[in-house]
């Protein structure tokens, strides 16, 4: 591919070329054209003239010699005669000259023409003139004139002709010329074009490779050329700047290159490299660095890009993908790695799972902000724990209120009594916006490798641990596989529950509430009991966490339902005061069918709304305060009464608890278990039947399964008593009254 200006070279140069030969050329024909008139003015022409005066002095001639006839006056005539006779001798001569002797006969009929007039000279000279004699020498004189005559008439013919083909080739020689001189003037204009229309496209390229020239120039970013020996030859302003501003920290750098480049540049040299980038460090910058190599030119192209901003930005996000944004504290993905890295190294280690009891209860009743404090506090509480003992301990937060310390087995040698410090960790409360939040925790432990041997089946396996912990609160669970077996029996669960419904598998228990003063069975609480297949019961603690999460709730609460409200209908019928207490679960009570499915029962089954009692958590309440209000109140226009089960779990606070439309509370059995031993527990329970009397509630208190609970419960002014001390959940034939009395 020829390059534009060789083009355009090569065009000059065929012009000048032409131009040469053209000139040449004109001026061969020029000067063939100049000999050929040059010969027809020097030669042809007095040829002419010479024939015209050779042709005027015969006739000049011939008419003297008439004259002399007619005069016979030869004294004045015959020196004419002589005379005219010399000057054609002359032209003859001169003529034959000319015309190379090719003048015919011409001479001979000259000295015809001299001899006859001297013939008639010496006749006319005479005493008697022989007239007839003269008569016939002049028509003899006239004839030979003649034929002179046509012989002169013949050359200048033959003149004339010379002359015409003379003008003939001349015309040729100019026609030529012009078809030459159109023909190089139609190239000129073709070449014209063509150097026109490259030196346009040349004159495109240039301001293009102008504005491109500019591009390094007006580059945000620094671009250098070197050398083949590293040495900057050209440096964009954006370079100086930069350069600028990291001197700015450290004045003795003199340019932006990292220190070993020249030894690097040779390798890549070495190497044949041309594309080469990499990161370094100078001062506090970081500068990326691309480099092209053009071997052809000996020389460098260095383009860097300031990437301080974006490393801090990697920097930040890699520390936010590997760390809680509340505690600050390493993250689950964090502990994954931290797990697989210890694992790699094979040596034994504890993970602890922590978890804070009953804490989706304080964010349902405090708010997520509150949570999110208290797992702030919770962090620093334990990192501050773990940093106190001195030993190798890695702290974690893995999701929502789970925690999990890693420490190698070599660390410690009695786990018991890290786990006991651990849990007194927080014995002191933790003070949040002006309240102070008595926490429990439940620790899962699991062992590496004994427990698991990959990351994924530690955790799972901690995980169980802490399940089963966290079951029994404030507490704590070693691995052991009994206890993922449990959790595994979950899946068959959830299977047997699709078809106990349809296979009628389900059936109720009834548990009796006693007036706390006369013992009497005032009421019974129905409790959903599963007969499987193999005749074994299955525990409601068991199947209604999994019917909660996989909706079959829904299903099975209205089963019960059914069934509760016919054997309230049947309590009527009998004629059996007694107030049939039914469980509702979170999901059932959320549905958006609850009261038309609840109503539609109700008058399926007639019975007595007042007779019936919905027993609500209070967590449930607390998850959704003021939703739960507008619930409860259609509840009780609709003629319920309503109590709240497992009161004292749920955090509620004292002026939403005005607010809801409910019968009663009932105490929740983990204040009972230790009614006769806590004193705590003591002085909640007395509280708790304080307040409702306060506002003027009935209280039941659940799981009372000695005298000593019962007769504290009695003395305090609770109401009811449920608990095994007075009857078990049964079928409803065993709900005989009065039970026992005390
Ligand atoms: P809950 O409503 O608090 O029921 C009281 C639980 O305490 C029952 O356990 C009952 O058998 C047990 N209990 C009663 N007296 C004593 C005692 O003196 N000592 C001890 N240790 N336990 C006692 P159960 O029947 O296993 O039911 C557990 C939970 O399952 C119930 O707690 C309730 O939340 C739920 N549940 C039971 N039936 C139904 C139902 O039909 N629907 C719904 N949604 N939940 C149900
Ligand atoms: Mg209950
Ligand atoms: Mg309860």
């Amino acid at each position: 591919m020829l390059t534009l200006s060789t083009r355009i070279w090569i065009s000059f140069v065929t012009v000048l070329t032409a131009g040469v030969i053209l000139s040449y050329v004109i001026s061969l024909s020029g000067k063939q054209v100049g000999d050929t008139t040059r010969h027809l003015v020097t030669v042809q022409l007095p040829k002419l003239a010479l024939i015209k005066s050779f042709r005027a002095s015969l006739t000049e001639h011939e008419r003297l010699l008439y004259e002399y006839y007619s005069t016979t006056n030869r004294q004045i005539i015959w020196p004419k005669v002589l005379k005219q006779e010399q000057e054609f001798q002359k032209y003859l001569s001169s003529i034959s000259e000319s015309f190379a002797g090719d003048i015919m006969y011409l001479p001979r009929l000259q000295s015809e023409i001299t001899s006859i007039s001297h013939t008639l000279d010496k006749n006319l000279a005479m005493q008697s003139v022989d007239w007839d004699q003269a008569r016939l020498e002049l028509a003899k004189l006239t004839e030979t004139g003649q034929q002179a005559e046509n012989i002169l008439f013949m050359l200048t013919q033959k003149i004339q002709n010379e002359a015409q083909q003379g003008a003939i080739d001349t015309q040729l020689q100019i026609d030529n010329i012009i078809r030459l001189v159109i023909i190089f003037t139609a190239f000129i204009i073709l070449a014209a074009m063509f150097v026109g229309f490259y030196t346009q496209a040349n004159i495109r390229k240039t301001a293009k490779r102008r504005a491109l020239a500019k591009f390094p120039e007006r580059n945000p970013n620094p671009i250098l050329n070197l050398n083949w020996q590293g040495e900057i030859l050209f440096s964009n302003p954006a370079y100086e700047d930069l350069l600028i501003k990291i001197q700015g920290g450290k004045p003795n750098l003199s340019q932006l290159l990292p220190n070993d480049f020249i030894n690097k540049l040779r390798n890549w040299q070495r190497e044949h490299k041309t594309i080469i980038n990499f990161e370094d460090k100078i001062a506090q910058y970081h500068l990326h660095y691309s480099l092209s190599l053009l071997p052809d030119l000996e020389s460098c192209h260095v383009y860097i890009e300031d990437i301080t901003e974006r490393k801090k930005a990697q920097e930040q996000l890699k520390y936010q993908a590997f760390h809680d944004i509340h505690t600050g504290l390493p993250n689950r993905r964090k502990f994954e790695n931290t797990l697989n890295e210890k694992i790699e190294f094979n040596r034994p280690f504890y993970t602890l799972f922590i978890s804070i009891d009953r804490f989706k209860f304080i964010t349902s009743s405090q708010g997520y902000d509150i949570g999110d404090r208290i797992i702030e506090h919770m962090g620093k509480r334990l990192q501050t724990f773990c940093g106190n003992l001195q030993k190798h301990i890695q702290t974690f937060r893995l999701e929502g209120e789970i925690f999990c310390i890693l420490l190698d087995e070599s660390e410690e040698n009695n786990i018991t009594d890290l786990i006991a410090a651990i849990q007194g960790s927080m014995d002191a409360p933790l003070s949040v916006d002006k309240h102070r939040y008595y926490l429990n925790l439940s620790i899962g432990t699991c062992h590496y490798p004994h427990d698991g041997q990959t990351a994924r089946s530690l955790i799972t396996n901690g995980n169980a641990a802490l399940n089963y912990a966290t079951r029994v609160g404030d507490s704590w669970h070693t691995y052991n596989p009994d206890l993922h077996a449990a959790e595994q029996s979950w899946l068959p669960i959830e299977e047997g529950l699709r078809n106990a419904l349809t296979h009628h598998q389900f059936l109720l228990h009834y548990q009796a509430k006693v007036d706390a003063g006369s013992t009497k069975v005032k009421g019974a609480e129905a409790l959903i009991r599963w007969v499987a297949e193999d005749g074994k019961m299955i525990s409601p603690g068991m199947f209604i966490p999994v019917a909660e999460q996989t909706g079959l709730i829904i299903k099975i609460g209205q089963w019960v339902i059914e069934e509760g409200f016919s054997q309230a209908k049947r309590f009527l019928d009998n004629k059996q005061d007694i107030q049939l207490a039914i469980n509702i679960s979170a999901r059932q009570f959320q549905h958006r069918h609850f009261l038309t499915q609840l109503q539609e029962t109700l008058e399926k089954s007639q019975a007595d709304p007042s007779k019936i009692e919905l027993e609500i958590t209070e967590s449930l309440i607390m998850e959704n305060a003021d939703h739960s209000i507008e619930i409860m109140k259609k509840l009780k226009n609709m003629g319920f009464a309503l109590a709240i089960d497992d009161f004292g779990t749920g955090y509620s606070s004292l002026s939403y608890l005005k607010q809801f439309p409910i019968d009663t509370l009932k105490v929740d059995q983990a204040f009972v278990r230790h009614l006769e031993s806590d004193n705590d527990d003591k002085n909640i329970v007395r509280a708790i039947v304080d307040l409702a009397k306060h506002l003027d509630l009935k209280t039941i208190a659940e799981g009372v399964e000695t005298q000593g609970q019962y007769h504290f419960l009695k003395d305090i002014g609770c109401d009811y008593i449920q608990g095994f001390l007075f009857s078990k959940p049964d079928s409803v034939d065993k709900l005989i009254k009065p039970i026992r009395s005390f």
